[in-house]
């Protein structure tokens, strides 16, 4: 089972929600692990989810750590472009550990869909 992160800024929350609500059955098929937050919404979705610190505590490191450690296929992350965050060194972290490893990362809802549709024929 390939294992999915999943992390969604406030301003995107609700767009996570629509996201695994409308890919429930497709979303089944991987190990979630998520940021806080975001992960207690996922599991009110329906989804059983393992659940990081939240982002601002530290949760985008402990996702990011697991990519190091290889232990993520594939990143979905509603990043909310409209918004300040305190935690920005952390985001830019994630995204660069990705690209280091070469991990699939999506960041809008249109990617995330085409990123976990990819990981399931794989
Ligand atoms: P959260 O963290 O899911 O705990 O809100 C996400 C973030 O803000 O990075």
């Amino acid at each position: 089972m390939k294992t999915l992160a999943l992390i969604a800024h406030d301003g995107k929350k609700a767009e996570m929600v629509a996201f695994v609500k409308d890919n429930l059955e497709l979303m089944k098929k991987f190990k979630l692990v998520a940021t806080g937050t975001t992960g207690k919404y996922v599991e009110q979705a329906g989804l059983e989810v393992t659940r990081m610190e939240s982002g601002p505590q530290g949760g985008d490191a402990q996702i990011a750590a697991m990519i190091v450690n290889g232990q993520i296929d594939g990143v979905i992350f509603l990043r909310d472009p409209l918004g300040l965050h305190p935690h920005e060194p952390d985001i830019f972290m994630l995204l660069r550990i990705a690209d280091v490893h070469n991990i699939p990362l999506a960041t809008n809802f249109a990617s995330a869909k085409i990123l976990i549709q990819g990981l399931s024929a794989t």
